[in-house]
């Protein structure tokens, strides 16, 4: 299991289980309590507390580069 506070706005990630779209990998659309996230197959938004989230996902696929630009003095 990730860790619950390992998720970033923009992440991309894998679900242990698909979609009924057949699709596994989800779009972190919106942090809070509750984390928001879009498959990336049909398009499908879903809200689900954070340590549900977390216990879904089995891999953090693709990140963006955090603090890209934002490092230098
Ligand atoms: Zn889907």
């Amino acid at each position: 299991m990730i860790d619950p506070t390992d998720i970033r706005l923009d992440d991309v990630v894998r679900m242990r289980k698909p979609h009924p779209c057949g699709g596994f990998e989800w779009r972190v659309i919106r942090l809070g309590t509750d984390i928001g996230a879009r498959c990336l197959t049909c398009g499908r938004k879903v809200l689900m507390p954070r340590s549900q989230f977390a216990r879904r996902v089995k891999k953090i696929v693709e990140r963006k580069d955090a603090g890209l630009g934002m490092s230098n003095p």
